[in-house]
């Protein structure tokens, strides 16, 4: 008998576990838009030009593989600070940011949730509902404790503004408040620039402390600096700030788990304490980050030609998604004879479309029409054809009514 009888089948992941189940389907019209990840329009995975190049750069400079440091790559960590915040930012020039490289955006995350454990005793994190999936098993693996505010209003498929800033006002003093930096995950739907500045409000008010998770910077818009407007528009205030960074989707480096977590401080003395308890928290979990989209992304950002190359690159991405979009809702509207106002999909922002599918109309959607999305109605825009729009029209129409 074994002595791991004890120990239960876990659940399958609801996000990953949709890869799972796609690739066991073996009929020929199957989609799967579970996970994010950019398809090209023959639904083939997409490896940029520019990361290609740099790494051609790095193969003739014959680059070694020698361990980094606990806090990564220097050179990366100097250009994801200054792609966050503009390189002539003030938290930059004042060195108030303490940048440490991560594995990728949920790793970053990981070490902030650990940061918040170790010295913020209690305080709580605030989660929108809903959110990325991921955000409670990182806070609760961290111990972190977290509750949910207002996000989502089903009536309007909008944002529940009053909600939000209410429930941010209820939380106790000196809570973190999680928020999407951009293109928010899974519902598409962001504050505008003077609800953003209502949202820094009554956090300052409150003495709470923003912690903004960046998954899609350039993605949602197709340009860097406006998808960061959000944390910008904090770090102008003043405010210290948590910041995770991912390069996963914005440079397509899934499986290269890079990224960062940035924590903005009132001193440079500050973020230099901040910056040495993270390389200690990261040192036993995994000792020290991996080189090579550290390398891929310090190439990129730091040469002018690959740096324009790529915002075209990343235009590409999000025109195509934003066709796609337009298609899907056309093709909706268009075959849909209920009447129903489609218009929220075109109004919704980045790689998603939250489309209102309950559980059991998204199980309709998998079983009978073999379309593989999470059961919370979320459909990957990222991962769609616009030759596939029709299908997945029908698809969805049958599945509402
Ligand atoms: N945050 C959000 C909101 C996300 O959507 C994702 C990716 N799905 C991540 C973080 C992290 O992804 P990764 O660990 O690949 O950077």
């Amino acid at each position: 008998v074994s002595r791991f009888e004890g120990i239960a089948m876990a659940p399958p992941d609801p996000i990953l576990g949709v890869s799972e189940a796609f690739r066991a389907d073996t009929d020929a019209k199957k989609l799967n838009l579970g996970v994010g990840a950019y398809r090209t329009e023959e639904l083939q995975p997409y490896v940029l030009d520019v990361v290609k190049k740099a790494e051609n750069l790095m193969l003739e400079r014959g680059e070694n593989k020698e361990y980094l440091s606990i806090e990564g790559l220097a050179a990366f960590n100097k250009v994801t600070a200054e792609l966050l915040f503009g390189a002539d930012n003030p938290v930059i020039k004042q060195q108030r940011v303490a940048t440490v490289q991560g594995l990728s955006g949920t790793g970053s995350l990981r070490l902030a949730a650990a940061l918040i454990e170790r010295y913020f005793p209690g305080a709580q994190v605030l989660i929108s509902s809903p959110t990325w999936g991921n955000h409670k098993n990182i806070f609760n693996d961290a111990r972190v404790p977290w509750s949910e505010y207002r996000y989502y209003d089903p009536k309007t498929v909008g944002l529940d503004f009053e909600g939000m800033i209410s429930d941010i006002k209820a939380a106790p003093e000196g809570s973190f408040i999680l928020l999407h930096g951009c293109a928010h995950n899974p519902t598409g739907i962001d504050p505008t620039p003077e609800q953003w500045e209502k949202i820094a409000d009554v956090i300052q008010e409150k003495n709470h402390i923003p912690f903004f998770d960046v998954a899609y910077q350039g993605f949602a818009s197709g340009s860097l600096d406006a998808d960061a407007s959000s944390v910008r528009l904090f770090a102008a205030r003043g405010m210290e700030l948590l910041i995770a960074q991912s390069y996963s989707k914005n440079l397509g480096l899934y499986a290269e788990r890079i990224g960062a977590i940035n924590v903005v401080c009132s001193s440079a003395d500050a973020a230099a304490r901040v910056k040495s308890q993270l390389k200690r928290i990261a040192r036993p979990m995994y000792s020290n980050p991996p080189v090579h989209g550290a390398r891929i992304v310090a190439n990129v950002v730091g040469d002018p030609a690959l740096f324009n190359e790529w915002k075209e690159e990343m235009e590409m991405m999000a025109g195509r998604i934003k066709n796609v979009r337009q298609k899907l809702f056309d093709s909706l509207s268009a075959r849909d004879k209920s009447g129903k106002d489609w218009s929220f999909i075109l109004k919704q922002i980045g790689m998603f479309s939250f489309t209102g599918l309950n559980k059991t109309q998204s199980d309709n959607m998998t079983n009978k029409w073999h379309v593989y999305m999470t059961k919370d109605g979320r459909i990957s825009l990222a991962g769609l054809s616009l030759a596939k729009c029709e299908y997945l029209a029908d698809a969805i129409i049958d599945s509402f009514h």
